[in-house]
């Protein structure tokens, strides 16, 4: 289905707010983790410079390791990024494809979901 190419009508504005908050999104998540301390300074509570090594490592000659559990967020990160950007060229190619009356419903759709956040997970799921 969708294989008609007559598509008209331009969509309301309601659909480029919704394109705009899924271009903000990704963006509020992209926030510099300054909190990371290394195992040392997390056992022991203290204060982490951040740096490799870390000043207190540096100065006790301890081994500075730090957990990859950020280095995990940042492959999560990647990946919904990923589903992100896959998402929004399926959305461009329906958007160029489909029928107008697919459109209106697939609007309809979103508009009636109360959340931005619930919008794009719908987005998602019916086009990634
Ligand atoms: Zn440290
Ligand atoms: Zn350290």
């Amino acid at each position: 289905m969708g294989t008609t190419k007559t598509l008209r009508t331009l969509l309301p504005a309601e659909d480029k707010h919704t394109m705009q908050s899924l271009e903000a999104n990704p963006g509020k998540e992209m926030r510099r983790n300054v909190s990371l301390a290394c195992t040392e300074c997390q056992r022991k509570k203290t204060k982490c410079s951040g740096t490799a090594p870390c000043t207190r490592c540096a100065t006790s000659a301890q081994q500075c390791l730090y957990d990859q559990t950020s280095d995990r967020r940042r492959k999560e990160y990647t990946v919904g990024l990923f589903k992100f950007h896959t998402t929004l060229c399926q959305l461009a190619a329906t958007l160029r494809s489909a029928a107008p009356e697919e459109l209106l419903s697939l609007v309809w759709q979103v508009q009636s979901l109360p959340t931005d956040q619930e919008a794009i997970d719908y987005l998602v799921q019916v086009l990634g």
